[in-house]
């Protein structure tokens, strides 16, 4: 049932009654919900500014926005005039909803663009998760609703309702001793997802992506235990093994079907940090292979901090033939003065321009951007995120250099990701 016709969500009521089964369902299957609620700061200031049509953009742009934070599993509505909900369904922690919520505000960095007019949007976040503040819909309801006032009284941008106990403490203490154990038990892996280049339809290396399955657990998204290891420390072990693992594998794979390349996500911190250049170094030496290639994936945010020392590191590892992309491009802060002197190789769009590209007249011109950013450089621009045989047509047309997404593969364990190459032929959308 649509209920707000500008923007095609649910309204108020319609999301009271699904808030209601929903946390029903979460109760029965003893998983956790995450409401979170997003009002837009100074809402009528834009529309005595700029007018109603302009407001009603922004609404429709806000929307499209939140839409593309959304999973599959969630639901969002609008329930006040500038009031969005967003149901998180199946979350580790409250952690996990503060991650969303850090996401909606990343991507609000960026001005929404409309006829002559940059509008900055700013946004007030409060959260409440079922059961840790509440069990039923009604009172998780009225905890993020206070908890939103009380955020905005203190001009914060996100707040999260007070924790009865330390559950969630103890949650948090379980996925970071379990990571202990897990890379002594062997509940690591590494999947793999391809990249393929557009122009001659030839898979051009693969993305190693970290896979827990938890023993009683089963998996749990790398989203959720990558920031706890962060936090922890037990990044660096990890990473430490998925290097290994990855080029271990990729020598493998060349030893059958030739040079191969292999990227690796690395936390930015790394960069800086005296001993990964060893790091790097010692595990390209013991799975030594002139035929694999490694490309680091960074996010675009580790770019801003000590440029200077960061172009030394960059530069040191690219003397020894490691490439450098730079993850989820487009929502960080680069700043053009000091793009030019990044030795890098690859820009990766981030994914919540690709999700949305055929429906949004802004992302297309974001994307169109940065292929002509990444050209200038001679950078390979990469699109991750793909998913409809639409998308990569309106890509291949606009010269993309690579693409990476479910349409051709969801990321795969080793043995699989060898069967998907070997069976691969790329889909007539792709060929030359
Ligand atoms: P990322 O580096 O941006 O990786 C891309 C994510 O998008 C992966 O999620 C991948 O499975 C997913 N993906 C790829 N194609 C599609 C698509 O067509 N549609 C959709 N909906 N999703 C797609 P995943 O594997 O859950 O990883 C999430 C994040 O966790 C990664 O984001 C990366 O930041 C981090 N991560 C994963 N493995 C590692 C690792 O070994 N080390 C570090 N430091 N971070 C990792
Ligand atoms: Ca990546």
């Amino acid at each position: 049932m649509t209920s707000d016709e500008l923007t095609r969500l649910d309204g108020r009521l319609s999301f009271l009654e699904r808030l209601n089964e929903q946390v029903n369902y979460a109760n029965k299957h003893k998983i956790k919900a995450g409401l979170v609620l997003i009002d837009i700061d100074r809402f009528q200031r834009i529309n005595s500014q700029y007018g109603y049509e302009v407001g009603d953009k922004v609404l429709v742009k806000f929307a499209e926005l939140l839409g593309s934070v959304k999973r599959k599993q969630d639901y969002l509505a609008r329930i006040g005039d500038n009031t969005f909900a967003l149901l998180l369904m199946g979350i580790m922690n409250t952690g996990h909803a503060e991650l969303a919520a850090r996401k909606i505000l990343r991507l609000l960095e960026m001005p929404f663009s409309y006829k002559e007019f940059q509008i900055r949007i700013e946004c007030t976040i409060g959260i409440a998760i079922c059961p840790t503040h509440a069990r039923d819909a009604r009172h998780l309801m009225v905890e993020a609703e206070s908890v939103l006032q009380e955020t905005k009284q203190h001009s914060n941008n996100i707040g999260i309702a007070a924790v009865q106990g330390d559950e969630e403490l103890s949650d948090f203490w379980d996925i970071e001793m379990a990571m202990n154990d897990a890379l002594k038990f062997n509940e690591f892996s590494v999947y793999y997802q391809p990249k393929v280049d557009i122009v001659n339809g030839r898979v051009s290396g693969a993305e190693a992506l970290l896979r827990w399955k938890h023993q009683s657990r089963g998996f749990v998204s790398p989203g959720i235990f990558i920031p706890i290891a962060e936090q922890s420390g037990m990044i660096k072990p990890i990473t430490a093994w998925v290097l290994n693992t990855s080029l271990r594998q990729a020598a493998k794979w060349s030893d059958k079907w030739g040079p191969q390349t292999v990227s690796v996500n690395i936390p930015p911190e790394f960069l800086l940090m005296p001993d990964f250049f060893d790091m790097v170094t010692n595990s390209l030496k013991l799975w030594d292979s002139d035929n694999v290639s490694l490309t680091l994936e960074i996010i675009e945010r580790s770019f801003i901090s000590q440029v200077d020392r960061t172009i030394k590191a960059l530069d040191k590892l690219k003397s020894h033939g490691v490439k450098i992309s730079i993850d989820d491009f487009g929502t960080g802060y680069s700043s053009l003065s000091y793009f030019e002197k990044l030795p890098v190789d690859e820009l990766k769009i981030d994914q919540a321009f690709i999700f949305n590209l055929l429906q949004s007249k802004p992302s297309r011109d974001i994307v169109r951007l940065i292929r002509d950013l990444g050209h200038a450089f001679d950078l390979q621009v990469v699109a991750e995120g793909v998913e409809e045989a639409n998308i990569l047509r309106y890509l291949r047309k606009i010269e993309c250099d690579l693409v990476q997404g479910y349409y051709f593969s969801k990321p795969l364990p080793n043995e699989e990701y060898c069967e998907w190459l070997l069976k691969f032929e790329c889909p007539q959308a792709c060929a030359i």
